[in-house]
């Protein structure tokens, strides 16, 4: 029997949109090129932190806003239904400026910020060292963000994989969609395991997603399009509890797990889809890291790993339907997909599941 709705992709974005979906007791099956959550959603540091990304006003921001708010239900609501932990801690976030320039654009940072909602305050010396101990310069000046949060995006995809297999959703790794053909009330997705039918479809194929061609109505319907920007990360072990609050500086952060993994990040390089570690780029953010944290130099070589953002040339995630065809858009989360998940879910799950019923009532003549 055909499922309800295919979804392309199986990282954290589409993979709670197909959790939401079986929720409401749709048939789904989830298809993903290579291994569900093996992408960027393995990649990403798990910081949500719209103190460190959300500034201007947008769609986008009100958006991040709104998915922080979502966090700790869905946290609570994915670890109750697959019985897998997930290191969820709203321990706040901490930036430092070393510069008196540095400082003013912090600052003048916070005042906008402080006007869509995120809030932040000045911290005394004291309180910097109270909050990181370990932190290794002085500074001309720290920022307090108490609601910014952090989240293990390795655990969420195994809990998301496990509520998704628990309400029967059929998850095909190795699958690659190769075209989306699309009639008022027929998805049909060709895939390297052969044509698929469905009611609707998602794609959800992050930096991937752009690449797939769309068909509507017998027309090609060019799709906005999608371009991976690579990031390194890098992981160090510490003390568990040693670190504290997510630490940031310009581009350079540290984050930790419960069990002491300290990630430091990051990169941003535009060089398609290659997945080589430059040791370059490695040798840099160590030397950042190690400059905000000296710890870390006792701490011996750091594991280093890379991921691929899905961005747009807007650099804001496209959620929405094609128009006149049951396809969603689910993609561009760029440097926010683990922040972005929740909402993104909701919103497109709900815009599925309206349609579905005006659908069937439609076909019941009731519309
Ligand atoms: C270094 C780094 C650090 C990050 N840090 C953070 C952070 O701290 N906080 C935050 O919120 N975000 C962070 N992000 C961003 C976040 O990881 C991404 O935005 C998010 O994971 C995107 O999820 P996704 O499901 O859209 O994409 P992905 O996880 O990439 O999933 C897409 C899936 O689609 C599959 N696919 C591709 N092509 C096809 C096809 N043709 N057919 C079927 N399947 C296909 C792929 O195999 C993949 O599994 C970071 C990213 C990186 C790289």
């Amino acid at each position: 029997m055909s499922p309800d709705i295919l979804v392309a992709g199986a990282g954290i974005i589409g993979t709670s949109i197909a959790w939401r979906l079986a929720q409401a007791g749709l048939r789904v099956c989830l298809l993903d090129a290579g291994k569900a959550g093996g992408e960027a959603s393995w990649a990403g540091a798990g910081m949500l932190a719209p103190g460190g990304e959300v500034e201007d006003r947008s769609d986008w921001a009100e958006f991040a806003l709104e998915s922080r708010r979502l966090y700790p239900a869905f946290v609570a609501e994915l670890a109750a239904e697959s019985g897998c932990p997930i290191d969820f801690k709203e321990l706040g976030a901490v930036e430092v400026a070393f510069a008196e320039a540095e400082w003013r654009a912090l600052a003048e940072r916070a005042r906008k910020q402080a006007v869509l909602g995120v809030s932040s305050r000045c911290l005394s010396p004291v309180e910097l060292r109270e909050r990181v101990p370990l932190l290794g310069r002085e500074t001309a000046g720290a920022l307090w963000f108490p609601d910014d949060a952090l989240v293990d995006p390795r655990q969420v995809m195994r809990a998301l994989t496990a509520c998704c297999r628990g309400r029967g959703v059929e998850i095909r790794e190795g699958v690659r969609v190769t075209y989306f053909t699309l009639s008022p009330r027929e998805a049909l997705l060709e895939t390297s395991a052969g044509p698929l039918t469905a009611g609707a479809a998602v794609l959800a194929a992050g930096a991937w997603s752009g690449e797939i061609p769309v068909r509507v109505n017998g027309a090609e319907r060019p799709i906005p399009e999608s371009f991976p920007v690579r990031g390194h990360l890098l992981g160090y072990l510490l003390d568990p509890g040693s670190l504290g609050p997510i630490l940031r500086h310009g581009q350079t952060y540290l984050l930790q797990r419960a069990n002491g993994l300290t990630i430091a990040g990051t990169s941003s390089e535009q060089v398609g889809f290659d997945r080589r570690l430059d040791r370059g780029i490695v040798r840099d953010i160590a030397r950042r890291a190690c400059e905000l944290l000296p710890r870390l130099r006792a701490a011996g070589e750091p594991q280093p790993w890379l991921g691929f953002r899905p961005a747009t040339a807007g650099l804001h995630p496209e959620i929405r339907r094609i128009e006149g065809a049951p396809l969603w858009l689910a993609y561009g989360h760029y440097r926010n997909g683990i922040l972005l998940a929740p909402a993104t879910a909701q919103r497109v799950s709900r815009q599925i599941i309206a349609s579905s019923e005006t659908d069937s009532q439609a076909t019941a003549g009731t519309v």
